[in-house]
């Protein structure tokens, strides 16, 4: 079992090798789905980010044959020290959960990518080692989480290691650790280990992870830091042939070595009457976890050797509640192994048919299935309850660790197979054909019969103006509706309602416009939710949830359920200026937060920013990573600083240094660099270096009360050893460090402004957070008199 913070922290070339040549059970244990980074690919965050990476870890790990675990930690964000981290995770619960894993799991060994002396850098890394080694103990002492005991077993792992590492400027490996070489070929497979994994961290597409294959020797590098140290192999001490059971093993391995001198690769299906023999010696073979887990592979095996294939699918990407879907289920005996489809079972009716199966004959039957009211939503188990803190919340012990979202409707095929009666599970999946993909598969969602949501998600009113604005909210049918229906909103001090008649056929919506005005003091936030209560005949049902469907190319489709809510604002906000041209990097929510605060923003992609008369503009923003992210940077750097020298205003928001890429164009006008300096604590104080600097006074008077309320952090990759034409403006320091003045600097070029800064407002805009509005408008109006 492999244990670290973050999905990225594994080592996929270990993993390859352990699990495709040692063929051990090999895992990868990550403390958080990696809600807390930045995202490559969109401009998800938070909890959708987590989403996205759960399901980049399982591509992943389909691709190197580990399996993968998580724990409800939540990730906040980047932490300093572990002190830090476990001031916001309960370290107790996340203790508890590895714990749980390393119970349920029984792993010989224990390998963590980080040590706990803070070689890792980050707080959650070396937190992440020191719970593992905390976990190793506890897991075999009876005294710790008892409550566990229900279940599991106390379970005593033999060794614990960390992997030591040469990346980031840091070389803890050294030829005296035990090492072992995991560069080699598999014959079987075709590819080295080196190969594997680089398909597999490719995966991490929302990270930038794109890497090259590796061939040839290669070596990984140990420290033990528990258990006895191993000479020659990882697994020095333990048992890892039949014996591990006792004498009864040597039956087994009796019977499978006699299946694999009988074994022939053109006709597998012979092998058929002897692995069902052996399945049944493994049934009488007791619990033994070893017995169970071979069992299930024995199974998986006599699938394969008849060419069995089984499925379930659906033609709907949806499970309606109170409608109804076809389900078909296909069985096909494709190398003829004397088999006989005993029933299936779907929503808990079981089918009988003792149909006996032809060699490579389709067996295939419909099946209409009708949906509840109170079949439960298709919701990732870990977003089920309300999250405390930056910890999930799961109330079922025994999906704690598990990676996915429980699948909606499970089909059970009784087969029975040269006598014997088996049982093979297939989650029921949607199937599409794309024109230009092929054949499709999705998971299937239960959803209610429509979704509500509102838009926009922030309102900004300021005190100079008395407007009142207007919200949409739209009601999406997921099935034919006609009924009366009443749609609002509601919150503190607001509510409003529309009625009428609807009749909305599939995927349609209906719209209902709203008008908000400004009621509350200033600065103060609250937020209104959407509803709709629908009356038909006598029934009545009340829709509150959003539907947010997450779709990327590399990963399954990923849907969850949240209430939509309009954040208000009433706030002290002047700005000057009207025009701004967005410039994209990696995906962010900063320009329709510009808009609401009373901005045009005109978006200047590649096409777009070549041709475009810039003096119109007030100001040009670049979205984050704009020069991480934008090869054609380089051809409009010149333009670019013509605009800033005839007036303009450039404000670039933060780009990286880091290996998700280099700046590939120079930025200012004059030079500076990019640093990995970062200011983590949202509370951080904050020293305005000079007060009465125009970015502090106008039209907005800044002040140290900007900086309160903050989201998850201040500012991130700095900038460093800048010209001397550059101001810095602001100097910050996290808990116990020195300050730091590289989070905005800025300078006058010609008649015109450019700013770098590293201050995170596309967490703090999105967030609705006031200070950080007051400071992107005084940014916007630099050039303004
Ligand atoms: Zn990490």
């Amino acid at each position: 079992m492999y244990i670290a913070a973050h999905p990225d922290d594994e080592n996929t070339r270990l993993i390859a090798y352990l699990a495709n040549d040692q063929l051990y059970r090999t895992s990868y244990l990550s403390l958080t789905r990696g809600d807390g980074g930045q995202n490559l690919i969109g401009d998800e965050q938070g909890i959708e980010l987590g989403l996205i990476r759960t399901q980049e870890l399982l591509s992943a790990r389909r691709i190197d044959g580990g399996e993968q675990f998580f724990t409800r930690a939540y990730d906040f964000g980047y932490s300093k020290s572990p002190e830090e981290t476990f001031t916001k995770w309960k370290k107790d619960s996340v203790l508890a959960d590895v714990v749980w894993i390393i119970r349920k799991l029984q792993p010989d060994v224990i390998i963590t990518r980080f040590p706990t002396t803070g070689e890792g850098g980050h707080g959650h890394h070396t937190a992440s080692a020191i719970i593992a080694n905390e976990a190793f103990n506890a897991a075999a002492d009876p005294t710790k989480f008892k409550e566990q005991l229900r279940f599991v077993k106390p379970w005593r792992t033999k060794r614990i290691l960390w992997n030591t590492f040469n990346f980031g400027g840091n070389n803890t490996t050294s030829s005296s650790q035990f090492n072992i070489n995991v560069g080699g070929y598999n014959t079987l497979l075709g590819k080295s280990y080196g190969e594997i994994a680089a398909k597999s961290r490719s995966q991490h597409r929302s990270q930038g992870f794109g890497s090259a294959a590796t061939i040839g020797n290669s070596y990984e590098y140990f420290i033990n830091t528990g258990g006895n140290a191993p000479t020659i192999n990882l697994f020095d001490g333990v048992e890892v042939s039949w014996k591990r059971i006792g004498k009864r093993g040597e039956v087994f391995q009796r019977a499978i070595n006699d299946i694999e001198k009988q074994y022939n690769i053109q006709t597998p299906q012979n092998s058929i009457p002897a692995l069902v023999a052996l399945y049944k010696l493994l049934e009488k073979g007791g619990n033994d976890y070893w017995v169970v887990k071979k069992k299930q592979e024995v199974l998986q095996l006599i699938a394969d050797c008849s060419g069995l294939y089984i499925d379930a699918y659906t033609s709907q990407p949806f499970a309606v509640q109170t409608g109804n879907f076809v389900v078909t289920t296909l069985v096909n005996d494709r190398l003829g192994g004397n088999t006989v489809l005993k029933s299936i079972t779907l929503d808990g009716k079981e089918d009988v048919f003792d149909k006996v199966l032809r060699q490579n004959d389709n067996f295939s039957v419909d099946k209409k299935i009708t949906v509840p009211l109170s079949k439960e939503l298709t919701q990732p188990y870990w977003l089920k309850e309300k999250r405390e803190e930056a910890m999930y919340q799961v109330a079922d012990q025994q999906l704690i660790g598990t990676p996915d979202v429980q699948p909606a409707y499970i089909a059970s095929f009784k087969i029975q197979i040269d006598g014997q009666v088996f049982t093979f599970e297939k989650p029921v999946r949607y199937r599409a054909i794309d024109p230009v993909k092929g054949e499709v598969y999705q998971p299937l969602s239960v959803v209610p019969a429509a979704t509500i949501a509102a838009s926009p998600n922030l309102l900004v009113f300021n005190k100079t103006d008395n407007r009142t604005q207007s919200l949409q909210t739209e009601l999406h049918a997921y099935t034919n509706i006609d009924a009366s229906i009443t749609a609002g909103l509601v919150g503190i001090d607001y509510s409003g309602t529309q009625s009428g008649q609807v009749h909305l056929a599939m995927e349609q919506m209906q719209r209902y416009s709203f008008k908000v005005s400004d009621m509350h003091p200033p600065d103060e936030v609250y937020s209104v939710t959407a509803f709709a209560n629908q009356k038909l005949n006598n029934d009545a049902t009340s829709y509150h949830l959003s539907l947010k469907n997450i779709q990327y190319d590399h990963i399954p489709i990923i849907r969850y359920f949240y209430q939509d809510y309009v954040t208000v604002l009433n706030i002290h906000l002047k700005t000057v200026g009207k025009m701004i041209g967005y410039i994209p990097g990696a995906g962010d929510k900063v320009p329709s937060v510009l808009e609401r605060m009373g901005y045009d923003v005109v978006v200047l992609d590649q096409a777009t920013l070549s041709t475009a008369n810039l003096s119109g503009y007030d100001a040009i923003i670049t979205g984050v990573r704009a020069y991480n992210t934008n090869e054609w940077m380089v051809a409009n750097y010149d333009k670019l600083m013509n605009y800033v020298k005839e007036g303009g205003n450039l404000i670039v928001q933060y780009n990286t240094n880091s290996n998700i890429g280099t700046v590939k164009s120079k930025i200012g006008p004059y030079d500076f660099t990019i640093t990995r300096n970062r200011i983590t604590d949202e509370h951080a104080k904050v020293t305005l270096l000079n007060p009465s600097h125009k970015l502090f006074n106008f039209p907005n008077k800044i002040t140290n009360a900007d900086f309160e309320h903050w989201t998850q952090e201040r500012s991130i990759y700095h900038a460093g050893s800048w010209d001397n034409h550059f101001e810095p403006l602001l100097s910050m320091a996290d808990p116990g460090e020195k300050a730091d003045e590289g989070s905005l600097i800025t300078t006058q070029y010609g008649k015109g402004y450019f700013t770098y800064t590293g201050l995170v407002f596309f967490r703090e805009l999105p967030a609705g957070v006031p200070g950080a509005m007051r400071l992107m408008a005084n940014l916007i109006a630099l050039n303004k008199e």
